[in-house]
């Protein structure tokens, strides 16, 4: 577990969310607040359809929250107002500050691993000049394969790797961009106990030894216990934060 947080490297404020299909409505976030502090790992725990995922996405910039103008809601990662950015704003965080972990891997079925974990940089610099900085990012892709044991299954597809081979390949290209911010939703759902608790023990080292900021998803209790911090939601709202942030 790490040392307790100094400051809040995110902030979040009265965050609201209904999802649209034709004339339903389906609210989910009816004004969520949470602060996480740098270098923290915080656990969100909480029903299926709570809306740990919707929350996830608007913090990592991948869908905006509802703007109602007489109570506006902000997402401030250190001094950046993610809820302002227009599109370019948003890309630039994604590929330089967040690292996504989904639950199901989302690794590309017809590229080898070493790519899988490349894609990232792609993104990030664009397809020509990822060209001048490819060497780099191929070494440290390496770098991280090495860390995770799969060196030698650079060139094998991820349908010929194991759920937990596959996930860690997945925190792998999560890392590619050395984020700040590690975005991790039920990053063990798919796994047995077993493997489950060897990819927590790689996202805890990264987090101790990396310094990295982890915001992870789960509904297993026993999960939630390796945080230094569970907040919960519950219709729509955080309700409840047990902290051991205190020294
Ligand atoms: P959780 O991750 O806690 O299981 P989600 O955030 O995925 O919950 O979903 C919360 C609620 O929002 C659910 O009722 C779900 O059906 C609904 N929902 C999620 N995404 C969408 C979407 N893109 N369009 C419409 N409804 C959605
Ligand atoms: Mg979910």
């Amino acid at each position: 577990m790490s040392q307790p947080a100094t400051a809040s490297i995110l902030e979040v404020r009265n965050v609201r969310k209904t999802y649209r299909l034709g004339r339903v409505k389906v609210p989910v976030l009816h004004g969520v607040d949470l602060t996480v502090g740098h270098k923290e790992w915080i656990t969100i725990l909480g029903a299926s359809g709570s809306g740990k995922s919707t929350l996830m996405h608007l913090i990592g910039g991948l869908d905006r929250p509802d703007k109602y103008p007489e109570q506006p809601a902000s997402i401030v990662y250190g001094d950046r107002v993610i809820t302002d950015m227009g599109p370019k704003g948003l890309n630039h965080y994604r590929s330089t500050e967040v690292g996504f972990v989904f639950q199901f891997y989302h690794l590309l079925p017809e590229l080898d691993i070493m790519q899988n974990i490349c894609v990232g940089s792609m993104i990030r610099y664009g397809r020509f000049a990822y060209g001048k900085h490819r060497k780099d990012v191929e070494k440290r892709a390496k770098e991280l394969l090495d860390r995770f044991g799969l060196s030698d299954r650079m060139r094998h597809r991820p349908a010929e790797l194991s759920g937990g081979e596959r996930q860690r390949v997945a925190i792998a290209r999560a890392l590619i961009n050395e984020p700040a911010l590690l975005l991790a939703d039920e990053p063990t759902g798919n796994l047995d106990l077993k493997t489950g608790e060897s990819i927590l023990d790689v996202l805890a080292e990264l987090q101790s030894d990396a310094g990295l900021t982890m915001v992870m998803v789960t509904h297993d209790e026993r999960i939630a216990a390796r945080a230094d911090r569970t907040i919960r939601l519950i219709d729509g709202r955080v309700e409840e934060q047990s902290a051991s942030m205190t020294p």
